[in-house]
């Protein structure tokens, strides 16, 4: 157990993604010993399906965007560096005064260069999360050098020199990317701007990762070589005690009855996460897709994730066509059906908390990426770790039934995703290489506390 004088501020980028890894991180922190305060946008506070308390205390900041209006992740990034910025340097401010327990240490994704500068400026030591791979922040982190040799994302099977320890499998339509891929391959601003905050964050005084050397050994072993200190912790939901969700959205659980229905490894569970959204065409080449391989599915179809498209069209149109062998859910208990017996694989845009969550599960995936770092995710999970098939940026209903059909039947895929599963026990078991790195960590937390006392003082006199 820690000094209970350490206190530390945890503040997640404010999407779905990036909250739920960092409150498993939170929570073990606590579980630890140590005083945690979680931060919060006001509107995600508001929106949380059921606030997990968990020992945290929850405090918000707002986000200065308009009530109700999607925005992109530019414009929340702006908005957050401005309006939201300014509200955390006066919350710090005062939690830093707090005569109870003042806040020795804080935790910010990695997104937000700002929340570690206006930390530090403040004598308050910060810390880095890093919520995605490693794969694919090594790859951001390498953009200067792509950009140097010609290589950004594009629609092409060029092989990459830019990214170390990657030459021999990636292509250039695996790297980061945009919605789309940037016209003259040179680069799109969503990813400039993450290679940007990625550099940044690259230089806090540690990078805490959710990630498992058995995943992602090499990758790690490079980013050690570039940043100050960093703690390979995860996969975080799996060693995590919390049973709450953190959802935005309402969990329908009428989906595990559903699933409890159906033979063992005989559904597709289809989920592109909390951000894409797609055509009609899309889903229309999705639907038939699944349709024609004869398994039974479960799909997640947020309100709003299809463009131009009710909800409850969607559902009509997929009874339909699914000849009553589809289910559709608004949002899903995703980590409960992961781990349900009856899910054979699960269709998705490979967002790396989806990715980690069904490698722990040992279940077999089928990779459609959409933007950012899951072009990368989604070709470690095939050309790397073997444990799925990729078909990028292809959607079209042939390649759809195909691709299901061959995962869902393949022993080797199998084998190599529950392999998989029991490497990533062993990392989060007691003497494993997270559990290490994590108490590391608070040891490390705990160091930082009494510098940060000492800059006390200082601070007062002023
Ligand atoms: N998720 C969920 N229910 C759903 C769909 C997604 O609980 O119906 C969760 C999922 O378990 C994961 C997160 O939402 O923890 C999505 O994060 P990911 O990194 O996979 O993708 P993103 O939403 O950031 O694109």
């Amino acid at each position: 157990m820690m000094d209970t004088a350490a206190h530390v501020l945890v503040f997640p980028w404010p999407r779905q993604g990036h909250i739920n890894p960092i409150l498993h991180f939170a929570t073990a922190l606590v579980d630890a010993g140590l005083q945690v305060s979680f931060l919060h946008t006001e509107r995600n506070l508001r929106r949380l399906a059921q606030a997990p308390l968990l020992g945290l205390r929850l405090l918000s900041i707002p986000d200065g965007l308009p009530e109700d209006q999607p925005c992109s992740f530019l414009d929340l990034m702006e908005s957050m560096c401005t309006t939201g910025s300014a509200a955390y340097r006066a919350l710090l401010l005062s939690l830093l005064s707090a005569v109870d327990a003042p806040v020795t240490c804080v935790v910010a994704d990695g997104t937000m260069p700002f929340a570690f500068d206006i930390a530090e400026e403040l004598g308050i030591p910060a810390l880095a999360f890093a919520p995605h791979s490693v794969c694919s922040y090594l790859a951001l982190l390498s953009m200067p050098k792509l950009l140097e040799l010609g290589e950004a994302a594009f629609p092409a099977d060029d092989p990459v020199r830019g990214v170390p320890g990657m030459e021999g499998f990636l292509r250039r339509r695996d790297l980061p990317r945009g919605l789309s891929f940037a016209e003259k391959g040179d680069g799109d601003p969503l990813v400039l701007k993450l290679a940007e905050v990625t550099a940044r964050s690259c230089k806090a005084r540690a990078l805490i990762i959710n990630t498992a050397a058995s995943m992602e050994g090499p990758a790690l072993a490079h980013i050690a070589s570039c940043a100050c200190e960093v703690f390979a912790v995860g996969p975080l939901h799996a060693r995590s005690t919390i049973a709450e969700s953190a959802s935005l959205w309402r969990e329908d659980d009428g989906c595990m009855a559903w699933l409890d229905g159906h033979e063992d490894r005989s559904v597709v569970y289809v989920s592109l996460g909390s951000l894409a959204v797609i055509t009609h065409e899309q889903f229309t080449e999705f639907l038939s897709g699944l349709a024609a391989t004869g398994y039974a599915f479960l799909w997640v179809l947020r309100p709003g994730m299809v463009q131009m498209t009710s909800s409850k069209l969607l559902g009509e149109t997929v009874e339909a066509v699914g000849g009553g062998r589809g289910r559709v859910v608004e949002w899903a208990p995703q980590r409960d059906v992961l781990r349900h017996r009856a899910v054979g694989c699960f269709l998705t845009h490979a967002g790396w908390n989806s990715t980690l969550e069904c490698a722990v599960e040992g279940v077999p995936m089928v990779c459609w990426p959409f933007f950012a770092d899951q072009q990368t995710n989604s070709r470690f999970v095939d050309a790397v770790w073997k444990t799925g098939l990729d078909m990028k940026d292809v959607c079209d209903r042939g390649v759809v039934e195909k691709t299901v059909r061959e995962v869902m039947i393949s022993d080797e895929i199998k084998e190599a995703a529950q392999a998989m599963a029991q490497q990533l026990r062993l990392n989060i078991a007691e003497a494993g290489s997270s559990s290490f790195q994590f108490e590391r960590l608070v040891r490390f937390i705990g160091e930082l506390n009494i510098s940060s006392s000492l800059m006390k003082p200082r601070m007062n006199e002023d």
